[in-house]
């Protein structure tokens, strides 16, 4: 039996029926962009986070995107000032920084927990430092006690990366609740994935709620008045009713994430491979499940081979890519190996008990003849 690394069919023909019923709901209603499902699941999304205000944009990158975007219209934010984000994250973290005029300054993460660390943030402050963005990177919250207790002290601004933790909690407080706001996407392989590209701005600041809804659709509130230059960037009828429906399941994919992990955590118990901390269980939504392995290109030419697919996140961190050329010089030991060791297991709330199984057997099988 081949594993699949995620199925996004198998995850999707779960709710086909419903599915169905939001997309012709939509189709009879006559209203695509703007509308009653947008704005209902603005409210059902911003009460799920415990936030005031959810709002919807084309996808993640521009929700990000948005947010530094609204903060320089507000005159938090000015050409240059300089944005902290972990090394090693998804370039998209880096791309909504730099296309606002601002600067990244990147930071090692705990190799423990992948996650920015926190001693290293506030050795990396200076004066032109005006925003840190932690990334809840894999589904795991960033310990964000320190960074709330660091932007408190040092006045700045808190942006988290929820892209890929969606409904992570600590201590009662949701992914997107803990910093001055949010940003997260809803592209097709997150934990809650559209049929399409989404994303959204949750935050608890009014002013801010309503720079971002404008910047949006075009710079505007009041249609043809255009007080601010805008972008177009709303996340659609058809993807909202989508969403509505799939938000309702996100629990349950949620508790299936985490006794998958659980399965993978106690089977592949060897030194050869190692195993992703946890701070705290309802702390991390699994959004992938990445181990770290010195051999980790042979690692998964040995799954590829028993019909078990795997994949790297990431294989080439940002300072590394062509499009920064700015930052190739840097050295950032840490997130440099991380990138050389870490796979990524299949994981998805639709994978069975006989397929985790399945991996971990191969994984054990690998790190016993490797050690
Ligand atoms: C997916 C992702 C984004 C961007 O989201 P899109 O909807 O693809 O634009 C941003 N940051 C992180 C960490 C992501 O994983």
């Amino acid at each position: 039996m081949d594993v699949p690394f995620l199925s996004l069919r198998d995850v999707n023909s779960r709710h086909a029926d419903e599915l169905k019923a939001a997309v012709a709901r939509v189709i009879d209603s006559g209203w695509y962009i703007l509308g009653e499902e947008l704005a209902a699941f603005e409210r059902e999304f911003a009460a799920y986070c415990g936030v005031r205000h959810a709002i919807g944009t084309g996808n993640g990158l521009d929700a990000l995107s948005l947010v530094l975007r609204a903060w320089r219209e507000m005159g938090e934010l000015v050409e240059g000032d300089e944005v902290i984000v972990p090394a090693n994250t998804f370039i998209a973290s880096f791309l909504a920084i730099t296309e606002n005029g601002l600067q990244p300054v990147p930071v090692e993460p705990d190799p423990r927990t992948f996650n920015i660390d926190p001693a290293r943030v506030e050795a990396a402050i200076g004066p032109r430092t005006r925003v840190i963005m932690p990334v809840h990177l894999y589904g795991q919250l960033a310990d964000m006690g320190a960074m709330a207790e660091i932007a408190g002290r040092r006045g700045l601004l808190l942006l988290e990366d929820a892209a890929q933790a969606h409904g992570a909690v600590h201590t009662g407080t949701r992914a997107g609740a803990f910093g001055h706001a949010a940003a997260f996407s809803f592209f097709p392989t997150k934990n809650l994935g559209a049929l399409g590209d989404a994303g959204a701005v949750v935050t608890d600041d009014d002013q801010l709620a309503t720079y971002v809804a404008a910047l949006r659709n075009y710079g505007s509130e009041v249609k043809y008045d255009h007080p601010m230059r805008g972008i177009n960037s709303r996340l659609d009828e058809m993807q909202a009713a989508i969403l509505r429906v799939k938000l309702r399941h996100l629990d349950a994919d949620s508790a299936r994430r985490r006794a998958i992990a659980a399965l993978y955590r106690e089977g592949i118990d060897h030194p050869g491979i190692l195993l992703p901390a946890v701070a705290r269980e309802e702390a991390h939504v699994w959004h992938l499940f990445v181990v770290r392995c010195a051999w980790r290109d042979a690692l998964q030419r040995h799954l590829h081979a028993l019909g078990i697919q795997t994949q790297v996140h990431y294989p080439v961190p940002p300072h590394h890519q062509a499009a920064y050329p700015e930052l190739a010089h840097l050295r950032l030991p840490v997130t440099e190996q991380l990138h050389d060791e870490v796979l990524s297991l299949p994981m998805s709330p639709v994978l069975s008990d006989a397929q985790v199984a399945q991996v971990v057997a191969a994984c054990r099988a690998f790190a016993e003849a490797a050690a």
